[in-house]
């Protein structure tokens, strides 16, 4: 078997409760093209690393079934990262086998992907939960070193393929948690006739030791948490 068959998995969760609905086997990539100013996992970042899992899609979904009586009611599995789009033709050939078996996949995904990866992975995805995280070529240049038109090309691309859609933001004090902006997010989102939820996640800083141990600035030092209560409120503009 050659390598390129192998997926470069980051770490896998196999009872996730955050990643989509019910409980979910949780599979997350290595490798990453953005830079997210708030990311809580810069060690999925690089695509190659000494600590990767090397699996075939085919071992990847055994291992997954095994926990199938633990996430069939409601759940599924998810595959995260990193950005899976990066590893398109393993995410697809997964998700594939999955669906096989009567399991629901879901796509945690940036979208920062070209649309011919995205299209092959979308071909087997039941539900995608794309991270929305600002609202201008500007910010997402500056905050996470992505392109807002390649985003919005991929919640297009699971519009016109009818995939269903989440799309997740992250609020970050004195950065996009005001009312307005968060208007501006639900406007956004439900252009896209696929959309069926909108969920805001509140801004944590736990991973400030995950970035000293690497030795990577974390450009959000110093902003405090989301304030839950203020999340909570922000909520209610969707
Ligand atoms: S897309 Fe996700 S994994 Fe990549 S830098 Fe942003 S938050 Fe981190």
């Amino acid at each position: 078997m050659k390598v390129s068959e192998y997926g470069r998995i980051h770490s896998i969760q196999s009872l996730g409760a955050v990643d989509g609905p019910g409980l979910r086997y949780v599979t997350f990539m290595q490798g990453c093209p953005l830079r997210c100013m708030y990311c809580h996992n810069p060690d999925t970042w690089e695509t190659e690393s000494p600590s990767c899992i090397r699996l075939t899609p085919e071992e990847l979904a055994e291992k997954a079934l095994r926990c199938k009586p633990y996430y069939e009611n409601g759940g599924g599995v998810t595959v995260s990262g990193g950005e899976p789009l990066m590893q398109a033709a393993f995410v697809a050939q997964y998700f594939k086998h999955m669906q096989k078996a009567g399991v629901h996949t879901a796509l945690d995904t940036s979208g920062a992907a070209s649309l011919e990866a995205a299209e092959t992975v979308l071909r087997h995805t039941d539900l995608v939960l794309a991270d929305l995280k600002f609202l201008s070529e500007e910010e997402y240049e500056g905050y996470c070193g992505g392109k807002y038109q390649m985003i919005r090309q991929f919640l297009s691309l699971t519009q016109e393929m009818k995939v269903p859609l989440w799309i997740r933001h992250v609020v970050v004090p004195g950065y996009t948690d005001t009312k307005e902006y968060i208007r501006r997010l639900s406007e956004e989102a439900h252009q896209y006739s696929n959309l069926q939820k909108i969920e805001l996640l509140p801004f944590r800083n736990l991973c400030l030791e995950k970035y000293e141990t690497l030795g990577i600035p974390f450009r959000l030092k110093g902003v405090p948490q989301m304030d839950l209560d203020r999340c909570e409120a922000l909520r209610k503009e969707l």
